[in-house]
């Protein structure tokens, strides 16, 4: 059996503010809400869920919503910037788009090549839109309502930015083990790696070990997760990464996908999470994230969970 992690699988970030988190992500970036769950670690806060129609793996955006949290520091070692995928042509939208709603975005050209807008949420978290082949991100869907026209609309991740310790040894973990090998070393500032998904598997490491250090909190990145076909697979990767003298967490059951976490060689953490069962597993498709969903191990504490939650 050949072990692969095609690509992303997810981005988990923190959010000060539940509601304005919902409100930003659905209304100004057009993304659907795919789940409204609680912090399975924690069910005083919610975790919440955006994606494609059917938040596919490659497309799913998720927060933990700390209410009230200070603000993080975006440093090493984290994933400094999440990027979006949007198809070729749509930057000018979104330039338009952004300034509308209020947002600074600084657009640029220089970057392999590649367009790409620059932007925070309101968090202060560091998104990028970059334009990308049509036909690399017709695996996602995306639903008729969308308030963003269907042409213009965010197709899933089109990858990360990693700020690591060592990007040496962050860049030798993707290319020896993790199969994101080096595809392009011609800028100054950063090594492209790339997945073998012709979507979403676009891993960035910035070259300089010296970075400012990051504060996990409201405004950064929590982790960002790999995927993985099925259970079976996640485990040779377990043991894969034990070889390579990585600590890796047990299979961790999050209800839509099993997951397991190691720390790269740098010091961001990394999830490997498997594509299903995925967001239907315990809602329809037409109503993702119309209520709020608990694994059932916590039902029989819905009304107290759910009455501790402050509304979105
Ligand atoms: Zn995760």
């Amino acid at each position: 059996m050949k072990a692969t992690l095609p690509g992303i699988h997810h981005v988990t970030a923190i959010t000060a503010d539940g509601k304005r988190n919902v409100a930003f992500y659905t209304q100004t970036l057009g993304m659907r809400m795919v789940k409204v769950t609680v912090n399975f670690d924690d069910p005083s806060a919610y975790h919440l869920y955006y994606g494609d129609f059917l938040g596919r793996p490659g497309s799913a955006m998720t927060f933990f919503v700390w209410e009230g949290a200070g603000l993080g520091r975006v440093g090493a070692p984290q994933v400094v910037v999440t990027q979006f995928a949007i198809p070729v042509g749509a930057l000018a939208y979104w330039q338009e788009r952004l300034a509308e709603a209020k947002i600074t975005a600084t657009a640029s050209q220089d970057r392999f090549g590649q367009s790409v807008l620059a932007f925070e949420d309101p968090d202060g978290l560091a998104l990028e839109l970059v334009e990308a082949p049509l036909d690399s991100l017709s695996t996602f869907e995306i639903g008729a309502d969308s308030v963003v026209p269907v042409e213009y609309a965010i197709r899933g991740f089109y990858g990360v930015t990693l700020a690591s310790y060592k990007p040496d040894s962050t860049r030798a973990l993707l290319t020896e083990v993790m199969g994101f090998p080096a595809t392009d070393e011609t800028a100054p500032d950063r090594t492209r790696h790339k997945g073998a998904a012709d979507y979403a598997s676009v891993v960035d490491v910035l070259n300089q070990s010296e970075l400012r250090h990051g504060q996990g909190s409201a405004g950064t990145v929590h982790h960002v997760a790999f995927r993985v076909p099925d259970a079976e697979q996640q485990k040779a990767w377990q043991t894969i990464l034990q070889e390579r003298g990585l600590g890796v967490s047990p299979v961790m059951e999050r209800c839509y996908f099993q997951s397991i976490y190691y720390r790269e060689p740098g010091g961001i953490l990394f999830e490997i999470a498997t594509d299903g069962p995925g967001f239907t597993i315990d809602e329809p498709a037409e109503s993702l994230g119309e209520r709020v969903c608990l694994p059932p191990w916590m039902e029989e504490n819905r009304s107290q969970i759910e009455a501790a939650l402050p509304p979105l």
